[in-house]
Order: structure tokens, then C-alpha cells, then sequence
């Protein structure tokens, strides 16, 4: 809290004129704060007399977090089936659960959800909160944030998984703010501390120069987001067995001022493609232009797989932005991912660096991307790959 020595303060009213937030006024010749300070500071820095100073509560929020526990994730159900990202977030979450000792839950909303909860079961959840509702058929932020932040309030959880679709970028950061939680979006990691069980959330920073590991040791629940196929999810196994919960939201929590009209899907073979394929060739710089690409597109087929790009490439014209693969592009896990060209960034490799087999062919022995290759090949792409080609040709 913004605190005033009323003895020292000499009415001078500088914090007045200078704070943004019009959250102090000088009074009967006495500074006073109002309800919207923000604690940003500049009055104190501003004070001369001394009069001003910030307490800051060390322990946070005065939050017990004795009072929160378990794992929760959130399980994106929309068009009739389960976000994958769901069933990824369960693999991280049964870890962190596994480490912390305590319960996985799923928290499935939507409508005609029969079924669906015993396949988060198979994948790792104890128990699923099932809120199956018609007002949740049609995807709302404010309905989606109501109706789960009133069931974080009721049961506390001490962490909150969610993927970083369209969906859980729109909601979530909007139930975080509700509960005064932080929220780490796009995180690459996570682990429990062991000193203390608080969650280490990974993520990359400064343009993906550096990765950071973000806590939140005083607020609760502790919560983040997970692009699609960053995680692992586990095998489903139909021998596990779990508890299955329905919840009735409060009504008030469903309604909505949003209407939904209609709602259209974007069909792009491109993105759908990259996702789904086995096999991925994916070329940078080093391709030199769509000649480059017409081989990469040629190998790809061979191998049935689809072709991705560095941004590099992408940002040449060599080929649409809907197959760069990166931080700013797409995430892709395929069986097999062939690097031409590429050298191998912290911002491209964010997004392939789940695929199973990396193979790098690169003229530079010391390119970066050869550090996270399964194989790798110094070369020139332009004498490397016409011989595979060749000899894919042959059989
Ligand atoms: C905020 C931010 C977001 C970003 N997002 C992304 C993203 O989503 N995806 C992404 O890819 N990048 C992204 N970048 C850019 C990233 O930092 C790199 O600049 C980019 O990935 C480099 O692409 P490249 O590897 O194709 O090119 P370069 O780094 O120029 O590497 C080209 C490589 O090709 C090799 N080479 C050249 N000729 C040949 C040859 N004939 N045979 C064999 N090898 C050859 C070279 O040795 C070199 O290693 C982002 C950057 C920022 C700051």
C-alpha cells in the first residue's frame, strides 16, 4: 500500500499533478490516496519531503497457499471433439501431480460431452469436473471465464494447465485476471520446484533470445498456457479408472451478452497438413529461393510428407507463411523432421524441436541446428539432396 507521513507531507501537491491515475489529491493541505492507485511509484520518486513510500506485503497477497492443491487442466472440447492440446496437457499435468502427490483433474465444458470424460481418464486424469450444459454448445469468453473461475474459487487448485489455442488465448487470460492470478502464455517447460513444490513455468523471452523461468510463489492458482504439441501426451490406457464429476454452474455464470450467430470453420489444407503429416522437410536461407523449394516440395512428396520453412524464407517469398514453423509461425511434431538450410535458431527451433528424428543437412559443421539433430549432414543442400532424391526415385 501506498503509504503518507502526514507529518512530513508539506502539501505541495506534485503528486498530484503527476500521477496518471488521478489516484492521489492534496486535501486540507495532506496528501490522500484513493482506492485506484495502482502503486506504480512515480509519487514517491517525485516526493521531496519524503513523505511517500510504498509497503509492499513480502508474503504477496496474503494468500494461504496451504489452501490450494491439486493439478487442474483445462480440457478444450469444441466442434464435437477433444482439443488435442487436452490430452497433452494431461501428460504434463500427471507428471507435475505425480511429483507434488496430488490429484490430476480435468475440467471439461461444453455441450453433449457423453463420453468424453473417460478418455481424460485414460490419458492421465483422476478425476474430471464435467459441466455439460447448452449455454456452453457455442464457445463465449464471458460465459467460459464465469463459469470456470467459479469453479477454481470453490475447489482451489494450485495450478491451472490450459492450451494456447484461439480458444485458451481468449479466456484464460481473462479468468487469471479475475482471481488476481499471474499467467505464464506459451510455455515451452514445466517443472515443480522440490524445495518448495511452487511451479517453474519455462517460456522464451526477448524474442526468443532467452528461455525464462517464471514463479509465482505467493499468488494461487498458478497458471499457464502450452502451445499444441509441445507436450507429450500419455498412451491411452482404458484400464484407468477415475472419478467423474457433473457440475451445475451457478445460472448467473451462463449467461452471456454475446451471441453467437453462426460459427464458420477455416479450412487451410496448408496448416492441417503440416500438423498431421509423419514426415516434414523443412528449408531456410540456405535453399536460396523457390528453385530450392521445388526440390524440398519434390522430396516431400517422395517421402509423403508436407514441406515447412524458417522464417527466413518465408519472409523472402519463397513460400507462404502458413508453412513457417517457429515462435511466430507454426508448432509441428512429425516422426521425422529434415532441416535444410537452416541454421538453426532459438525461435525456429521452438517449434520443431518435439519431432522425433531430426535430420540437419547444413554446409556450416557448426550451425546451431546441429546441436538438436539426431543426424546430421555437412553440406551443400544443392549436392546432398538431388542424390536422395535420386535414390528415393530408384526405390
Ligand atoms: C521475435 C522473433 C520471432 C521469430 N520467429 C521465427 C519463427 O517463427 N520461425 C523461424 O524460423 N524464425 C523465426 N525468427 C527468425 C530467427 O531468429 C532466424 O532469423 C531464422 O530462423 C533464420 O532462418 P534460417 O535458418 O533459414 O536462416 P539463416 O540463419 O540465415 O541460416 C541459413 C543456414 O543455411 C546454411 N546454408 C546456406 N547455404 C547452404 C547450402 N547451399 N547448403 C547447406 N546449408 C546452407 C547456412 O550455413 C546457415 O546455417 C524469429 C525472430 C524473432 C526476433
Amino acid at each position: 500500500m501506498l503509504k503518507i507521513d502526514t507529518e512530513a507531507c508539506i502539501g505541495c501537491g506534485v503528486c498530484e499533478d503527476n500521477c496518471a491515475f488521478g489516484a492521489i489529491k492534496v486535501e486540507d493541505g495532506c496528501a490522500v490516496v484513493g482506492d485506484n492507485c495502482t502503486l506504480c511509484g512515480t509519487c514517491v520518486d517525485l516526493c521531496e519531503a519524503g513523505a511517500l513510500s510504498i509497503e509492499r506485503d513480502e508474503s504477496g497477497s496474503g494468500v494461504d497457499l496451504s489452501e490450494w492443491s491439486g493439478i487442474w487442466v483445462y480440457a478444450e472440447f469444441r466442434h464435437g471433439r477433444l482439443a488435442p492440446v487436452a490430452l497433452e496437457l494431461l501428460g504434463a499435468g500427471r507428471r507435475l501431480a505425480d511429483d507434488r502427490g496430488v490429484p490430476l483433474t480435468a475440467v471439461l465444458m461444453g455441450s453433449g460431452l457423453d463420453g468424453v470424460a473417460d478418455t481424460l481418464i485414460a490419458h492421465g486424469a483422476d478425476r474430471v469436473l464435467v459441466v455439460d450444459r447448452p449455454e456452453l454448445a457455442e464457445f463465449t469468453d464471458d460465459v467460459y471465464a464465469k463459469v470456470l473461475e467459479e469453479l477454481i474459487r470453490k475447489e482451489k487448485p494450485e495450478v491451472v494447465l490450459a492450451g494456447a489455442t484461439a480458444i485458451g488465448r481468449s479466456f484464460i487470460p481473462r479468468v487469471a485476471n479475475s482471481l488476481t492470478a499471474g499467467l505464464t502464455a506459451d510455455c515451452t517447460g514445466l517443472e515443480v520446484r522440490k524445495e518448495d513444490g511452487a511451479l517453474l513455468q519455462t517460456r522464451p523471452a526477448f524474442g526468443g533470445n532467452i528461455m525464462a523461468t517464471i514463479v509465482c510463489p505467493n499468488h494461487r492458482p498458478q497458471m499457464a498456457t502450452v502451445r499444441p504439441l509441445v507436450m507429450r501426451p500419455l498412451p491411452e490406457d482404458p484400464s484407468r479408472r477415475g472419478e467423474i464429476v457433473a457440475v451445475d454452474p451457478d445460472p448467473a455464470s451462463l449467461e452471456s451478452r454475446v451471441k453467437v450467430r453462426k460459427s464458420v470453420r477455416e479450412e487451410s489444407a496448408d496448416m492441417a497438413n503440416l500438423q498431421e503429416v509423419d514426415v516434414i522437410v523443412a528449408g531456410g536461407r540456405g535453399m536460396g529461393g523457390e528453385k530450392g523449394f521445388a526440390m524440398l516440395n519434390e522430396l516431400a512428396g517422395l517421402l509423403g510428407g508436407g514441406v515447412a520453412a524458417s522464417r527466413a524464407a518465408v519472409d523472402s517469398g519463397w513460400i507462404g507463411y502458413a508453412h513457417q514453423v517457429g515462435q511466430t509461425g507454426r508448432t509441428v511434431s512429425p516422426k521425422l523432421y529434415i532441416a535444410c538450410g537452416i541454421s538453426g535458431a532459438i525461435q525456429h527451433v521452438i517449434g520443431m524441436q518435439a519431432s522425433d528424428t531430426v535430420i540437419a543437412i547444413n554446409r556450416d559443421g557448426n550451425a546451431p541446428i546441429f546441436d538438436i539433430a539426431t543426424y546430421g549432414v555437412v553440406g551443400d543442400v544443392f549436392e546432398v539432396l538431388p542424390k536422395v532424391i535420386e535414390r528415393l526415385r530408384q526405390g
